[in-house]
């Protein structure tokens, strides 16, 4: 897949180039990665990519002229690609759209920075806004940066080793699992005992069951929407069974029954 970031700050993404997931996946020849410099597109001596905004108020607007032709030339470089805004505005990003983001060949990210870009880029030149979440930064690198890390872990080959991104929080619409490695004892806590039992059966058994609990105490929202497997049921089952004999065992002989209240 080939990423084309738009940008004024392209040396942000040296870094990101260099390390970890994302340069083993460009040494692999799974992604490419290339930052543009919008001012490269900007006329005049001083290359200027912002201006005052039209009404009056605060702040800079990135120009259009510039971003045309930056989008243009990117457009060049990948004829299909998908031009996606970074924008506070736009829909709001996950796992699913990621999973959905995969599929397209090549993408160019525009990252905004000031006030934002001039609207009329989007009519003409934007396939897509994207938005990291409900708060506002000052630039779209690091939006951009967390959508082309997203979708390079869920190509194949660019995970290390035999890790796969398929049972990761998310992609199974649930939460991921407990980890634990050596020490076996560490500040007086230790695994699970099934961990260590060598029994892969009953270790995926607690694995999902792990992943459920996890769901349920921290994100009961994507229960809801999610068809539940008949193991899993059973699973929530035997859990509610084993809560109502509690609350039943306390309503007969705890504190404020009849029986505790002597
Ligand atoms: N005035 C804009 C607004 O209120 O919608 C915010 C502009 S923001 C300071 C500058 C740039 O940062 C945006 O153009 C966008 O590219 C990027 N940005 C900021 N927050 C973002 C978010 N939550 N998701 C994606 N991009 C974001």
């Amino acid at each position: 897949m080939k990423f084309i970031a738009l940008t004024i700050f392209p040396e942000l993404f040296a870094s990101f180039r260099e390390h970890g997931i994302i340069r083993r996946a460009i040494q692999r020849n799974l992604i490419s990665l290339e930052a543009v410099n919008i001012r490269d597109f900007a006329s005049g001596k001083h290359r200027v990519t912002d201006d005052r905004p039209y009404g009056g108020g605060c702040g800079m607007v990135m120009k259009p002229e510039p971003l045309a032709a930056a989008l243009r030339a990117a457009r060049g470089m990948a004829p299909s690609a998908t031009a996606v805004l970074l924008s506070p505005q736009g829909r709001k990003f996950n796992q699913a759209m990621a999973r959905e983001l995969k599929s397209v060949q090549s993408m160019v990210l525009l990252c905004g920075r000031y006030e934002g870009i001039d609207d009329r880029i989007l009519h003409d030149h934007v396939d897509l806004e994207v938005s990291i979440g409900d708060y506002v930064l000052t630039g779209g690198e690091l939006p951009a940066m967390i959508v082309i890390e997203a979708i390079t872990r869920l190509i194949p080959g660019a995970l290390g080793g035999e890790s796969s991104a398929d049972n990761e929080s998310f992609s199974n619409g649930v939460l991921d699992c407990g980890h634990f490695t050596r020490p076996p004892e560490f500040e007086g806590q230790s695994p699970p005992g099934v961990l260590l039992s060598g029994d892969h059966r009953k270790i995926e058994q607690w694995r999902l069951e792990s992943s459920l609990i996890r769901t349920v105490l921290k994100r009961k929202d994507l229960l809801e929407t999610r068809a539940l497997s008949r193991e899993e049921i059973e699973i929530l089952k035997n859990w509610h069974n084993d809560i109502e004999k509690i609350i039943r065992a306390q309503s007969s002989s705890g504190p404020d029954s009849p029986s505790g209240t002597e």
